[in-house]
């Protein structure tokens, strides 16, 4: 199928009745752009679970915080389009901030405690700006599915609560992190990394590695794990904003190892702010 790029409403729900009309089943891939290899293996387990992918492609600014990186977030579209086509999606919707956001827009969706642990902590509003955001999408767009990558593991957990405590006749469905060659998490950010600071960087992967090894092996306390992992951190050059230790759905604070656990970071290489995690088994 060729790739119909919808730029406003009226475009994206032609092409949706197209697709609804031959039958199709859809899965949604909600992205920023400045695609990589991560957001394409999204589309590509969209074609494998349903017929046909749906992608937007959209900067939001209510999930940036005032000195986030908004203005300066990386962009590419020409090259996004190329790689959606060659992956095979069906449709991509890129809207505007205008048409998302109309002049009088006031409404917020919250996720409650959720949002506010981990990455919410650190930005604050960004969750009720993510959660806001994909209410408008799932509800213009309407896919069966929606696919988002485990790489935002929190996201994932809030979006999953989000299509629960709305009764989202959707099923959200979780996607295995892509990483570069050495470990480090693909993310549209990581062009931000001077050279000397990208040879740094994944040492964050290697230690949420080493300390979910230790933490498994349940030979030392958990708390005595993760101070370590924040020490190699520090020591390997990184500003530690969290590494936890959290219970799988509920991101609930872990002290014992109970599985199912998952081990989340983030820290500051330079001006550049990393996130990743790993499951622990
Ligand atoms: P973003 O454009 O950063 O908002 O990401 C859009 C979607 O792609 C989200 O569901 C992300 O979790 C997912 N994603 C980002 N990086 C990766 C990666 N390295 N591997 C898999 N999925 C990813």
């Amino acid at each position: 199928m060729q790739l119909t790029v919808a730029k406003d409403m009226e475009s994206l729900q032609e092409a949706l009745a197209g697709l609804a009309k031959a039958g199709k089943r859809i899965a949604l891939v909600p992205t920023m752009g400045a695609l990589h290899a991560g957001h394409v293996s999204l589309v590509k387990l969209a074609k494998e679970i349903v017929d046909e992918a749906v992608v937007t492609i959209f900067v939001n600014p209510k999930q940036f915080g005032p000195t986030e990186d908004y203005g300066r977030y990386p962009k590419s579209p020409e090259e996004d389009i190329k790689k959606l086509r060659e992956a095979g999606a069906a449709l991509v919707y890129v809207p505007s901030a205008d048409d998302i956001y109309p002049p009088g827009f006031s409404t917020s969706i919250s996720v409650g405690e959720l949002g506010k642990i981990l990455e919410g902590k650190s930005r604050p509003g960004h969750f009720d700006g993510v959660a806001t955001v994909l209410t408008k999408l799932f509800l213009s767009i309407l896919p069966h599915m929606a696919i988002f990558g485990e790489k935002d593991y929190q996201q994932l957990c809030v979006v999953q609560r989000l299509a629960v405590d709305l009764d989202l006749p959707i099923e959200i469905i979780g996607a295995p992190t892509m990483r570069e060659v050495d470990g480090l998490a693909m993310s549209s950010r990581n062009v931000y990394l001077s050279v000397e600071e990208r040879k740094i960087a994944p040492k964050l992967h290697e230690v949420l590695e080493s300390v979910g090894k230790v933490i498994a092996s349940r030979k030392v306390s958990v708390k005595s794990a993760l101070d370590q992992g924040i020490a190699a951190l520090g020591k390997g050059g990184f500003k530690v904003d969290y590494l936890e230790l959290r219970q799988a759905e509920t991101l609930a604070e872990l002290r014992d190892f109970t599985p199912p656990a998952r081990l989340l970071a983030a820290a500051w290489l330079g001006a550049t702010r990393l996130i990743d995690n790993i499951v622990v088994e």
